[in-house]
């Protein structure tokens, strides 16, 4: 449970993909932020089988060998294969 009297610079408000990778972005800046969702926890459905080139290129933005790192967990297909 937040505190009704909690203060922040950002409030984000959804925990998609969106949220959370401006959230990220927020952190690597040490900008202030507090992230809701009207949900309680995670989905049980998949909504993200595949990572496009454009993610992939954000997450090389992001550092930390974040790109080669999800290449590597995952698998690869050319042309939707
Ligand atoms: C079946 C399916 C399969 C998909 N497969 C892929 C895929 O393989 N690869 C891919 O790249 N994309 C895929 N997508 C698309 C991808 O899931 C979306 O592009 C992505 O989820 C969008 O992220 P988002 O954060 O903008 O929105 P969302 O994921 O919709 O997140 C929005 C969040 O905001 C919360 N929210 C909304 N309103 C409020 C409110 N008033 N107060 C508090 N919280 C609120 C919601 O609960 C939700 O958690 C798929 C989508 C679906 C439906």
């Amino acid at each position: 449970m937040t505190p009704r009297n909690q203060t922040t610079d950002v409030l984000i408000v959804g925990a998609g993909p969106t949220g959370l990778t401006f959230a990220n972005q927020l952190q690597r800046y040490g900008i202030n932020y507090i992230i809701i969702d009207k949900k309680s926890g995670i989905t049980t459905k998949s909504k993200a089988l595949a990572v496009q080139a454009r993610t992939l290129e954000l997450f090389d933005n992001m550092g930390h060998d974040l790109c080669q790192k999800a290449i590597d967990w995952g698998l690869t297909g050319v042309g939707g294969e």
